[in-house]
């Protein structure tokens, strides 16, 4: 089995310790084809990647394509904002988003109601049916939204009804990913999700290049769960293309 791309990668433009050429750089020593830099989304309130960089982000992925011979797409890791299943994406960053990861974290900028009815719930770990069916819905409604390719460490931070999500995403074909440094889906989530032919995409997350394309969380449990590999967007196949 190949790896062909890791899809959730992180740079200096966000809490990322290398340049985007060096995530290329470690991506092609490993044997990878594509990689994604999916900077923290653009309301994070420590890490946020800045709208201003994205004229000089785009120039150095020319760069390092030329360089290093990989397909390199320009993404985002967005952040939920509030319970309408809103995010930190506008309309008009659509035009160079190549690939859009959401994910929940803390610390995402929002209104007074959003911090009770969202976030301190959530940061609190309060997962009561109501919390988990709240959080739900906003899922559901961010990827009836926007054009959401995955869904990041999911049940990280927060809690979903990973059952009540199917219809969409296969709906919508968006991946479920299973993350290299935060896993939270357990064996049953995942064969749930194979079971309903879901499909999955395992991502390194990498904050520092040497990270770019380490997957073996992800790899060894679907390895254990016997998960078949069609379903696996980025084993032996490219899960984006570029646009000519
Ligand atoms: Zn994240
Ligand atoms: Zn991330």
């Amino acid at each position: 089995m190949l790896l062909f791309g890791d899809y959730h990668t992180h740079t200096i433009y966000s809490h990322g310790k290398g340049d985007i050429i060096d995530n290329a750089n470690v991506a092609k020593q490993k044997g990878l084809k594509q990689i994604a830099i999916t900077d923290h989304g653009f309301d994070h309130k420590l890490y946020a990647v800045s709208r201003d960089c994205i004229p000089e982000m785009k120039e150095k992925i020319l760069e390092a394509e030329k360089r290093t011979g990989l397909e390199i797409f320009l993404g985002v890791e967005a952040n939920f904002k509030n319970l309408d299943g809103e995010i930190d994406v506008l309309p008009e960053d659509l035009e160079f988003l190549d690939i859009i990861n959401l994910g929940f974290h803390r610390f995402v900028k929002c209104g007074t109601k959003d911090k009770f009815n969202l976030f301190y719930p959530n940061i609190l770990h309060i997962k009561t049916k109501s919390q988990i069916q709240k959080n739900t819905d906003m899922v559901i409604k961010a990827l009836e939204r926007y054009p959401i390719k995955t869904l990041v460490h999911l049940n990280y931070g927060f809690q979903v009804d990973l059952k009540k999500l199917v219809p969409i995403v296969l709906q919508k074909g968006t991946a479920i990913e299973i993350n290299g440094r935060k896993n939270c889906l357990t064996d049953k989530d995942i064969l749930l999700l194979a079971e309903k032919g879901v499909k999955m995409i395992l991502n390194s997350d990498a904050h520092s290049p040497q990270q770019v394309g380490e997957v073996n969380v992800g790899l060894n449990i679907v390895t254990r769960l016997n998960i078949p590999t069609e379903l696996i967007v980025n084993l032996d196949k490219n899960f984006l293309k570029k646009e000519i």
